[in-house]
């Protein structure tokens, strides 16, 4: 089948420096503009900071704006994320979620610099607070500081060598599981994407069992195609998706203007046609 581009340019999944990101809310959609893009969803980890600023820029930029969130939780230890979008301003169950994550990722951030300390790096505590500022404190500010420090070439080698999942092991479980997030976050107005569902470390058959399982949940979207994603894993998705009758997602997952790959509005294309876009409402 003829893989089609998308007839207007959309981008659900980005990142800014009220988490992770490198652009401000209002640099981020000035980005935004200047890839055509039409609708778009800010959508940092763990938190809804941005919102307010990024629906002023987009309202003057003439930009589509839903509201949006990744939220980071866990399944049999494994963890995930979830992007949530199109809720309304107040929404209790995930305010609580999100302040519940919130206070997690400082209490995680004392865990990381002591689990970093174990594998002889100096304590590196203080400077990545410093670092994060008024953001959402994650690995990406602790990588910051150490190559800063000197003590890594970059970001990547930062989280090959230190912070990757599988140097934190003993960081599991700090995420709330998707069964205590996902049923009652289905009970109220919003759309439960599963983000970039090939980045976790899963088998084929796994993924499936995962994804059937938060269908059952609640959990009604997933993201089919997210930043440069290779295509036959895009077709693979787009499978699952059909077979699982979930709505389809897609997203850059733009976190800073680094280089070509990743730009805001770009995301490997999808076979649109085959599938029911989420965004299908909003346009
Ligand atoms: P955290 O929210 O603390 O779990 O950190 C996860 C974030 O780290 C992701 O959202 C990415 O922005 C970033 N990240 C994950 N893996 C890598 C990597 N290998 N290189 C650079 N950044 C990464
Ligand atoms: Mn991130
Ligand atoms: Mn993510
Ligand atoms: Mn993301």
């Amino acid at each position: 089948m003829q893989e089609s581009l998308l007839h207007r340019r959309i981008d659900l999944h980005t990142h800014s420096t009220c988490s992770d990101g490198m652009l401000t809310p209002t640099e981020l959609l000035a980005k935004a503009k200047e890839q055509e893009v039409e609708l778009f969803s800010l959508t940092d980890h763990d938190t809804l900071s941005g919102i307010e600023e990024a629906q002023i820029a987009a309202q003057a930029l003439d930009i589509k704006l839903i509201p949006g969130v990744e939220l980071s939780v866990q399944w049999a230890g494994i963890p995930l994320h979830m992007v949530v979008l199109g809720f309304d301003k107040a929404n209790d169950i995930l305010e609580s979620v999100v302040s519940s994550n919130q206070n997690t990722r400082l209490e995680r951030a004392k865990r990381i610099a002591l689990l970093l300390v174990k594998q002889g790096l100096p304590d590196l505590y203080e400077k990545a607070i410093e670092e994060a500022g008024p953001s959402q404190i994650g690995r990406p500010h602790f990588a910051r500081v150490m190559v800063r420090e000197g003590l890594v070439k970059d970001e990547n080698k930062a989280f090959d060598q230190y912070l990757g999942n599988k140097r934190l092991g003993k960081l599991r479980d700090v995420w709330p599981n998707i069964e205590d997030i996902v049923p009652a976050l289905a009970q109220t107005s919003c759309d439960i994407v599963m983000a970039h569902p090939k980045r976790y470390p899963l088998t084929l058959t796994k993924l499936k069992r995962l994804m059937a399982h938060f269908s059952e949940l609640g959990g009604n979207a997933m993201e089919v195609s997210s930043g440069n994603e290779n295509p036959q894993n895009v077709r693979m998705l787009e499978s699952i998706c059909r077979d699982l009758a979930l709505n389809a997602s897609v997203g850059s997952d733009f976190h800073g203007p680094y280089g070509p790959w990743c730009q805001v509005g770009k995301f490997t294309p999808i076979q649109e046609a085959t599938l029911s876009p989420i965004w299908h409402k909003w346009l």
